[in-house]
């Protein structure tokens, strides 16, 4: 079936009214409050409880508390998690007390910030922080180390501090060098 083209009139065949109209619209939109965020400079302001990227998190006291349980690597659904724990011989922190990992490295390009990491941990060790917009120049800068995950996650205040007492009886039995 052939429909045919309808024929314009004097005016539409003028296009200026086409063009006002165009332009009405942009003078609409121009005095509006802009909405258009000016990413990456600026960034949307998430609230508190916000499951962005997992950071590893020291103690008061400086101390990693991560003990290599392993529970998170276990747990985690894409396995984005790798922990090589100090093993026989390692160098624990405090005596044999605590068992800081010897590597642990979370893969970001895996993570899908679910948060199990964060619940399963037995010490606190673990949390998911506002990062939720990671980038870099390569696949193996995004797989992050022991060292950039402590220093992203920073200090988290143990008000427990279970491991506190056995560590002081472990210098004061001269088992931490
Ligand atoms: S947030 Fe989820 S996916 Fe990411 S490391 Fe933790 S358990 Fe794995
Ligand atoms: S982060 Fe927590 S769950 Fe994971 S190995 Fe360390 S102590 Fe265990």
């Amino acid at each position: 079936m052939i429909i045919p083209r309808r024929k314009l009139n004097l005016w539409e065949r003028l296009y200026l009214p086409a063009v006002i109209g165009g332009f009405k619209v942009t003078l609409r939109h121009f005095f509006k409050k802009k909405v258009t965020m000016q990413y990456p400079e600026e960034r949307w302001v998430v609230p508190e409880g916000y499951r962005g990227a997992p950071y590893l998190v020291k103690n008061q006291e400086g101390r990693t508390k991560c003990v290599s349980c392993q529970l998170c690597e276990f747990v985690c659904p894409p396995k984005a998690i790798r922990i090589t724990p100090p093993g026989p011989g390692g160098a624990p922190e405090a005596g044999n007390v605590e068992k800081a990992p010897k590597q642990f490295e979370i893969n970001m390009l895996r993570c899908i910030f679910c948060g199990y990491c964060q619940e399963v941990c037995p010490e606190e060790a673990i949390f998911l922080m506002k990062d939720y917009s990671l980038t870099s120049a390569s696949r193996a800068e995004m797989i992050y180390d022991k060292e950039k995950l402590l220093a992203l996650g920073g200090v988290h205040q143990d008000k427990i501090g279970k491991w506190k007492k056995k560590a002081q009886e472990a210098c004061d039995q001269g088992m931490v060098p």
